[in-house]
Order: C-alpha cells, then structure tokens, then sequence
C-alpha cells in the first residue's frame, strides 16, 4: 500500500512520520506524476489558500480532484479539511478546493475567539475515549449533505456541538490535528479504509 502526503506546504512531515508509526509507507506528493501508484492522499494541515495557489502553480488541481472523484480515500486534516470542502466561508474570492466532501466550511471559525485551543473530541468508528484535540486556527463545519457523516463535534465550551469530524465515502476530515498529539487512531482508521479500497 503507497499512501501519499501532498507536500506543498504545512505539517507534511508530521503526517509521514505519523503514517511511518502506523507501519506505512508514506511519500511525499508534489507533482502530478507522484499520484501514479498513490492508493490513498492525505492532505495535511497549514494554510488552504497557500496549498489552493500551489497546486494550481504545479499542476495539481484537476488531478487531485479526479484522484478524489475516482474513490480513492483521502484524509484532510484542518486546513486538508478545507481543501475537500464544496464551499468555503471566509477564504479568499480566488481560493480553489479539490471538492469532494458536500459541506460547508468556515475558515477560522474559532478563531475569533481564540487562535488555538485544546479540547477532548469523540469520533464515532473510533473506540478509545476522546481525543485530546488540538485545533489551530480551525476551520468548523456548518452544514453538510445528506451523504455526509458526522464523526465528531466538540464535546464542551462555547463552541459545544460544532462538527469537527466528517466522512463521506472514502474521504474523511478533522478540523484538528491528530498528527500532532501522537494519537495514531485517526491515521490508522484512514489505512484501513485504504486497505478495504485496494
Ligand atoms: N487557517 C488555516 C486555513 O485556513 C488552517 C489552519 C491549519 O491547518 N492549522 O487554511
């Protein structure tokens, strides 16, 4: 199995360090030509509008968005979970998404508070007790289609019942950073998805 990290900017390293502790080979993508032989993508967290004008700069726009078009899974973690969205709030008029999942999203939605916070967050599928949840900047979801799952959402605070969690299909988001805690629940729920897709 060949699970992709695209690595055109944010915690890229992270993520294949993560995937590495999940006993998977992980690559780095940065061209087009890198996604042959990829059997599952996860797009890492950072800023979406910077990873919106680097794929469009190399190329890689129209092949991702058949990459998430053909089945494939892939996985978004926070400015990732941008980049699935059908519709962003908040971002720039000229920012680009791989679409994918049918929600919207708000960019920095916490942030109007707080920049960062830490808050326990439970997914559904995944047994173990909540998540110790890290959020930077993060995007929430306000709505979502009918095909879409909730997973997560926000388990205590002002911002109680905000979902932070989604799968549609073979595409899954959070708004947080399991790559960052050590937590390798999140990356080896999305092997398995990848190893049922193969
Ligand atoms: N605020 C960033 C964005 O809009 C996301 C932050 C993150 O990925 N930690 O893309």
């Amino acid at each position: 199995m060949n699970i992709g990290v695209l690595a055109l900017q944010g915690d890229v390293r992270e993520h294949l360090s993560a995937l590495a502790e999940a006993d998977v080979l992980a690559r780095p993508v940065r061209r087009p030509e890198e996604l042959d032989g990829v059997d599952g993508l996860v797009l890492p967290g950072g800023e979406s509008t910077a990873i919106s004008k680097l794929a469009a700069a190399f190329g890689l726009l129209e092949p991702i968005r058949s990459f998430v078009a053909s089945g494939k899974p892939v996985y978004g973690s926070c400015a990732g979970m941008i980049m699935l969205a059908t519709k962003v709030l908040d971002g720039r008029s000229d920012q680009e998404t791989f679409h994918g999942i049918e929600m919207t999203v708000r960019r920095n939605a916490f942030g109007r508070q707080v920049d960062s916070f830490e808050a326990p967050v439970a997914i559904d599928d995944i047994e173990g007790g909540p998540f110790h949840a890290i959020f930077i900047r993060a995007p929430w979801v306000e709505e979502v289609g009918d095909d879409v799952r909730v997973l997560g959402r926000v388990a205590e605070g002002a911002d109680a019942g905000r979902i932070v969690a989604v799968r549609q299909g073979n595409l899954l988001a959070t708004a947080f950073h399991p790559e960052l805690t050590g937590d390798l629940r999140v990356h080896r729920y999305f092997v398995e998805m990848v190893r049922q897709a193969l």
